[in-house]
């Protein structure tokens, strides 16, 4: 039998990190699953060129590739097992170029959201996609996640923000998608293709980033506390349908709020409330934080402006608090739904109707402004209990039914690929594995993730 790791170790030294404690860290990312056994050996690609040589192995050996930025990822798609290759992207980290005529740059994928934007600061240029895990996760995995964040109503999510990508092909060959131009429509769109494609149809190497200039005058923060959450969605569907675009505007149910409030020690919210927090931003934010108030005490909520940056910050620490307040209850399955932003009320609706049904308690928070619900279920102990799975199944059902979608920013990975024929239908399920199967022949990328064997 070919010794892959021998053939690895040749070809890049030092670079292939075979330690239990590499290996082990690879099984897993934050979704709280692991893959089963450990992989072969952890690559941490230091250039392109040392992608194409791994890939050129392992194809030639026709050994799997799972190909991991942070291992922040929600859904699985970083979990490396047995007899697989874990491919690292971090210490591809560079900045390579900053175009502030043209609003561009480009780096390699390894490099953290926020140390990027930390970068690109002084120049006045930010790159928008603000996915909350921005501290932590890659932009190379941001872009194979399709990430979005809190700001993306008003200022797009990764798709609106990636002009062009190097990419290494499954046997080791490199292309170039996409343009440095703000136009461009020549042949099919692989850049698009690519982002969101969780791995599975190459590794990306290089990004050219669309930058904004960074948003003058001073951001408003507000929050708007409502009895019940039906209201409360009601109400952020009313702030959209006026025509006002805030820049973040997030849901926490009453479960979630006290949680929150709860981990961070603050006196509790008003039993049942649930609190919508927004915050307009550019040279008309005051205007339209009263615009935004307005709308919202007229469907019954109980406004309070934040009269200072110490106190906006505040309130953005309860929401901030969510994701470490439900892992103080237990272990979390976070999901990760989307419906259009008027069916908020009604998704609000069929969550109430499947906690009675099935017994649970799903606190919810909500990127009220783009309509990406995150129904979280607390369990105890390490494997998803199948009665969760199947309420879970209910939620991914009442989205799709009401126009929506399984995953709105966190991917399929192996989490939800028994529910992708489900949306795409059998047609296009087989469509798109025929996509993948011209990218990647002998299935070597990231196999497992997104498409079950069969729908
Ligand atoms: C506390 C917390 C908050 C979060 N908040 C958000 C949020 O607000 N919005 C959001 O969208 N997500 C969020 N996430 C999920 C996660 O951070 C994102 O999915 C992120 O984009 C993953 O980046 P990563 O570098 O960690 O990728 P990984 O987890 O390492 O990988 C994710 C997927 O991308 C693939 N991949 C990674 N790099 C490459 C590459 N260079 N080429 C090809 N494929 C690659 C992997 O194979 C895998 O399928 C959150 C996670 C946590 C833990």
């Amino acid at each position: 039998m070919t010794d892959v790791v021998a053939l690895l170790r040749d070809a890049l030294g030092e670079r292939v990190d075979t330690t239990d404690a590499a290996r082990d860290d690879a099984r897993a990312d934050k979704s709280g699953h692991r893959a089963e056994g450990r992989p072969l050996a952890v690559v941490r690609a230091a250039s392109v060129a040392d992608v194409q040589a791994t890939l050129r192995i392992a194809s030639a050996t026709d050994t799997p590739v799972v190909t991991r930025g942070a291992g922040t990822g929600l859904a699985g798609g970083a979990n490396t097992g047995t007899g697989e290759i874990a491919l690292s992207m971090r210490a591809m980290g560079r900045i390579l170029e900053v175009r502030p005529d043209d609003l561009l740059a480009v780096v390699e994928p390894g490099i953290l959201n926020a140390d990027l934007n930390r970068a690109l600061a002084p120049s006045g240029l930010w790159w928008a996609p603000d996915p909350a895990s921005r501290e932590i996760s890659t932009v190379g995995g941001n872009i194979a996640t399709g990430a979005g964040g809190l700001l993306c109503a008003k200022y797009g999510v990764v798709r609106d923000a990636v002009l062009a990508l190097d990419v290494v092909l499954a046997d080791g060959r490199l292309i170039s998608t996409g343009h440095r131009s703000v136009k461009g429509v020549t042949g099919y769109d692989l850049t698009a293709l690519m982002i969101g494609s969780e791995g599975t149809l190459g590794v990306v190497v290089g990004a050219t980033l669309k930058l904004r200039r960074t948003v003058p005058g001073e951001a408003r923060t507000l929050t708007a506390q409502f009895p019940d959450v039906r209201t409360a969605a009601a109400g952020a569907a009313a702030v959209t349908a006026a025509g006002i675009q805030p820049a973040i505007m997030e849901l926490m149910d009453a479960v979630s709020l006290a949680a929150a409030h709860a981990l961070l020690g603050l006196p509790s919210p008003t039993p049942g409330a649930t609190q919508l927090t927004v915050q307009t931003d550019g040279t008309g934010a005051a205007v339209e934080q009263a615009q935004v108030a307005d709308v919202l005490a007229s469907v019954g909520g109980t406004v309070r402006l934040a009269t200072s940056d110490a106190e906006a910050e505040q309130l953005w620490a309860v929401r901030r608090a969510m994701h470490p307040a439900m892992e103080s209850l237990g272990t979390t399955l976070i999901e990760d739904v989307s419906v259009p932003r008027s069916a908020l009320p009604a998704m609000f609706d069929e969550i109430a109707r499947i906690e009675r049904e099935f017994d649970l308690t799903i606190p919810t928070v909500c990127h009220a402004g783009d309509g990406n619900l995150h129904p979280n279920f607390v369990f105890s102990g390490g494997e998803v209990p199948e009665s969760v799975w199947r309420a879970a199944d209910a939620v991914f059902r009442a989205a799709i039914a009401l126009g929506g979608t399984l995953t709105g920013e966190h991917g399929i990975g192996v989490l939800k690929r028994r529910w992708l024929a489900d949306e795409l239908g059998a047609d296009q399920w087989e469509l798109q594995r025929g996509i993948k199967g011209v990218f990647d022949p002998s299935g070597i990328l990231n196999p497992g993730k997104v498409f079950d064997v069969q729908p």
